[in-house]
């Protein structure tokens, strides 16, 4: 990309991100505290409203444009960043996880007609979905090391059998598709199931941390799961090679929205301090505070550098896998950092629901976690470290 088309484009993001960031501050945040959301998100009724509002304001699935293209990774950055400012801005921006990594997967993989199945009504804020990997540890399945799948797909005549378990699939409970990872003899192969189907029973809901997603996270039984090969995302024995392609941009746009998350979190704990007095003077004025609002303000643009670097990086046209792991590490425990020190400006406020910055910190702890936990990512960045020196000449 030229100089000058770089800058055309970001500041079309930028033109999008400003009105993002209108509708998220204006609209999106006086629904925080809408009671149509508990332990397992916010539900179906409080998502068709924000998406209707969103569809109104022109903004619903920002992303991807009229004929299917997706906006650059560095554009999506700023829009992402805008829509995080609120948890439930993504949902109602359908820019929420997992949908918005299931949309670029299905964009680059999907037949036409899986497209036209699916990824049209996903566009269109009407179907949700769900991506099936993980598996319970209980079973020692799938988890930090995807290789131990224990899923299985089996060819009969011309269907495919599949039988397993997983666990953590959020979104699955109302999901209307699956993206379902099975072992099979080729390899690991990804399925396009519709949802529900009695063939998959939601075991449980698992009560986490986090409170954002709709649906919440489920333990999952398939049994007997009848599919048709046309039902194959791509080619048998590709999963892993597709899971790829979804990685690195799906871990991006994570540290875009918990970003705009975290930048909303410093607004609030600043407001506490420059109001809040101890000691005879405004919190922030006594070092310990100001230093942690400081740290914070260095930690966010440390993030934001960073994601945008790795922006780049996808925008050049490469996989950005180590970029994109690189980057997750970073952001996820830089604004971790950044949260819980609003929580500890803000005093006993910090951990009430009366702010956001409380679901804020509860979001971002589980994120050091999905996607990668962060040692995963440093061992493998090791690994790498260590064949790259073998390969260097001893001097
Ligand atoms: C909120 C949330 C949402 C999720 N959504 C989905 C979803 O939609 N679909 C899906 O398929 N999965 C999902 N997951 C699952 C997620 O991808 C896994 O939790 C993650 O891959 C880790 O697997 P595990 O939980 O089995 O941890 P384990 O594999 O049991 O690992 C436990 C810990 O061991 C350590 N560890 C592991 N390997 C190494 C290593 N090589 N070096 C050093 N330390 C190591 C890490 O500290 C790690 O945290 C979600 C998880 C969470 C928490």
């Amino acid at each position: 990309m030229n100089q000058r088309t770089e800058a055309t484009n970001l500041e079309r993001g930028r033109v999008l991100a400003a009105r993002v960031e209108t509708f998220v501050r204006e609209q999106i945040i006086p629904f925080e505290r809408d009671p149509r959301q508990g332990a397992h998100g916010p539900n179906d009724d409080l998502v068709t409203e924000l998406r209707n509002m969103a569809r109104s304001a022109g903004l619903l699935t920002p992303n991807i444009l009229d004929d299917g293209t997706h906006l650059s990774h560095a554009e999506t950055a700023l829009v992402l960043r805008a829509a995080g400012l609120s948890p439930l801005g993504p949902v109602a921006l359908n820019v929420a996880a997992p949908d918005e990594g299931n949309m670029y997967l299905l964009r680059h993989v999907a037949s036409p007609a899986q497209k036209a199945l699916f990824l049209q009504p996903m566009i269109d804020g009407r179907l949700r979905s769900a991506f099936f990997m993980t598996e319970p540890a209980e079973d020692n399945g799938a988890g930090s090391d995807p290789s131990m799948m224990q899923t299985t797909a089996h060819r009969d005549g011309d269907d495919w059998v599949i039988n397993g378990r997983k666990a953590f699939i959020t979104g699955a409970d109302g999901a209307g598709v699956g993206i379902l990872m099975a072992k099979s003899e080729q390899g690991t192969t990804m399925f396009l199931v519709p949802l529900p189907d009695p063939a998959i029973r939601i075991e449980r809901v698992m009560n986490t941390l986090d409170s954002s997603t709709p649906g919440g996270h489920s333990v999952i039984s398939i049994e007997g799961l009848r599919v048709q090969a046309s039902q194959i995302l791509g080619t048998s024995g590709e999963g892993f090679k597709y899971a790829q392609i979804r990685l690195a941009p799906a871990r991006l746009t994570h540290c875009m929205r918990w970003l705009g998350a975290c930048i909303r979190a410093q607004e609030i704990a600043t407001s506490y301090a420059v109001r809040r007095r101890a000691f005879g003077q405004a919190l922030i004025d006594h070092e310990g505070v100001g230093f942690m609002l400081a740290d914070n303000k260095i930690d966010l643009k440390q993030a934001e550098l960073m994601i945008d670097w790795c922006a780049g990086v996808l925008d050049g046209g490469a996989q950005g896998t180590v970029e994109s792991s690189m980057t997750k590490v970073a952001v996820s425990e830089a604004l971790f950092r950044v949260v819980d020190r609003c929580v500890q400006v803000m005093g006993g406020t910090g951990v009430t629901r009366d702010t956001v910055v409380e679901q804020i910190f509860r979001e971002v702890r589980a994120f050091r976690i999905y996607d990668g936990p962060t040692e995963v990512h440093k061992w493998s960045l090791a690994r790498k470290i260590k064949n790259e020196a073998m390969k260097e000449t001893p001097r």
